[in-house]
């Protein structure tokens, strides 16, 4: 017998119209890339998204179109989303830190038929422009006075694009599992592969994470997405915010410490959500401007491994919260967040900062699982660790325009990541499968290697790799940035690390480096590393 509720399809632009209906007032901030700080609201927002899927439709996109969007966090790439799945089109965020060849690539896979760009962006599209066939016209989010001189195809200011169109338009109707949203992901090796939303798994995923022990995000709160909107769906946050009527705060270009401190400031942000890069680089400024954060209190952090020295002193110095997040594009993209289960509260301070340096459990919506080579289940004790593997209705089941079967035959996802999981149910990553440390048969994990060195306070920094080593197979080598006006003493470091790791784990060698180099979404290009470590040979090796 079948239940006898109403059929109400879980489609994105139903986030907008409830936004609209009963936050209408509550406010989208953005820092304009031409500058000065731009205001609307929920209302606006909605009227404005309806007149972006009015002149799609004049412009022929019809449903299962892909529409780019090369674009930073403002009022206008939000309200383009909206539009865009509000005619059943799917908006195909390109992260503009890739390299020109991976964007032509993936633009050229995805078959873009619209670019949506900002100002900055628009010297970039030049240079590539010939090679993106498939793309009919670029709009420039801007308005005319701004509008710079350009070749671009039929190129046209956002604002004179949807200049005549009066938003009496109804949204299209289609099943929930339409495709909404694609995000390709930078694919450390071979090209990139696209991750393809639907409206369901959108809709879904922000409305199990928007509630206190994950986003928290209330009504009362303001959110400053500092994770763009073309990283993995900007981790919900372009959904869950106008769900839970949030004020929003957009960042636009300037991403730098001073910046951010700034709008956290003027905006009273309450929750922000970011990298540890980003993080890192506020928490820089604050201590060398002896600055405070006066109104945040929450702040997320994932995308890529969290020193446990930065949520500690987030938490302890500026009196914030920190959850620390995992997640991948794949996934949506959370995975997991790292609230603290009730009955672990009574931990001490070191226990609860051990705590949170893990990557959190899995919310509603997403099963867990970590196995050996074999796919043999391996325990929950906190100390085996395994394929980090993942099942849910916000988790991909294949590929755009790939046919593979990616997923195990109990429907699992293998991740890629390295993982233990603790009987609390708390995971933490070990390392990327490809990353991990192989001494002597037995696995090192970088990552904690990486946490611990970042907590010595000449270092800014800190990444590990592993070196050929003609004993032991691979041995450590820590790379480490000293802080601004600090040397790097190699044996301070290591004796600072003493006691803290088993023996072996200790890195064979410490060499300094003027930066490390990330990759487009922010995360320690260890690839590149190891092609700038390629001749150095460890100490240790005779
Ligand atoms: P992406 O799809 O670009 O977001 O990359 C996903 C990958 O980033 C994951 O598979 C992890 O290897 C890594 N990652 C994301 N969040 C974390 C985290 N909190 N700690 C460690 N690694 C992370």
């Amino acid at each position: 017998m079948q239940g006898l509720m109403q059929d109400w399809p879980l489609l994105i632009h139903r986030v907008i119209d409830y936004a609209a209906t009963q936050h209408g007032n509550r406010e989208v901030v953005s820092r304009s890339v031409e500058g000065p700080i731009h205001r609307t609201n929920y209302k606006a927002i909605h009227q404005r998204s309806k007149n972006v899927a009015q002149r799609l439709k004049q412009d022929g996109i019809v449903l299962g179109d892909r529409i780019a969007t090369l674009a930073w966090n403002t009022w206008r790439h939000l309200e383009a989303w909206y539009g865009i799945t509000g005619v059943g089109a799917i908006y195909h965020t390109i992260n503009p830190r890739l390299f020109a060849d991976q964007i032509v690539w993936i633009v050229n896979h995805a078959q873009d038929r619209i670019m949506l760009t900002d100002l900055t962006f628009v010297p970039l599209l030049e240079s590539m422009a010939d090679r993106l066939s498939s793309i009919e016209r670029y709009v420039i989010l801007t308005d005319g006075a701004h509008m710079p001189p350009t070749k671009l195809k039929n190129a046209i200011a956002y604002e004179d694009w949807i200049a005549n169109c009066n938003g009496q338009f109804a949204w299209e109707q289609f099943d929930e599992k339409t495709a909404a949203g694609l995000c390709y992901t930078s694919g450390t090796t071979g090209n990139p592969k696209g991750v393809l939303y639907s409206h369901r798994s959108n809709v879904l995923h922000s409305m199990s994470l928007a509630h206190a022990d994950a986003l928290g995000i209330r009504n009362s709160s303001v959110v400053l997405p500092v994770v763009p909107l073309f990283h993995a769906n900007s981790w919900s946050l372009a959904f869950s915010c106008p769900m839970m009527g949030a004020k929003m705060v957009m960042p636009g270009a300037k991403l730098d410490g001073a910046s951010l401190h700034e709008l956290m400031e003027s905006e009273g942000v309450t929750m922000a959500a970011g990298v540890p890069t980003v993080w890192l680089g506020l928490l820089a400024f604050l201590q060398k401007e002896k600055k405070q954060l006066s109104t945040t209190k929450y702040m997320l952090v994932g995308g890529s491994a969290c020193p446990r020295a930065l949520i500690e002193t987030f938490e302890k110095d500026y009196g914030l919260t920190v959850v620390h997040a995992w997640g991948m594009t794949e996934m949506s993209p959370i995975g997991s967040l790292g609230a603290v289960k009730d009955h672990l509260t009574s931990l001490d301070s070191e226990g609860l900062i051990d705590l949170k340096a893990k990557q959190g459990y899995a919310p509603f919506g997403v099963e867990m699982k970590i196995t050996n080579d074999a796919g043999e289940p391996l325990p929950w004790d906190g100390k085996t660790f395994g394929r980090l593997k993942v099942a849910g209705f916000a988790v991909t089941k294949g590929y755009f325009g790939l046919d593979d079967a990616i997923l195990d035959e109990e429907g699992f996802f293998d991740t890629g990541d390295v993982s233990t999981i603790d009987a609390n149910g708390y995971m933490q990553i070990t390392d990327r499968s490809k990353d991990v440390i192989k001494s002597g048969g037995e696995w090192i994990s970088s990552i904690e290697l990486e946490n611990l060195a970042i907590g010595h306070p000449d270092v800014a920094e800190a990444a590990v790799i592993g070196i050929a080593h003609s004993k032991w197979s691979e041995r450590p080598l820590l790379i480490v940035v000293p802080k601004e006006g600090r040397t790097i003493n190699p044996a301070q470091i290591l004796s600072f690390m003493e006691g803290k790791i088993a023996k072996w784990w200790m890195p064979d060698d410490v060499q300094t480096i003027a930066e490390i180099p990330h990759t487009a979404t922010g995360k320690i290009n260890k690839l590149k590393l190891r092609e700038i470590f390629a001749n150095y040979k460890l100490p240790t090796d005779a």
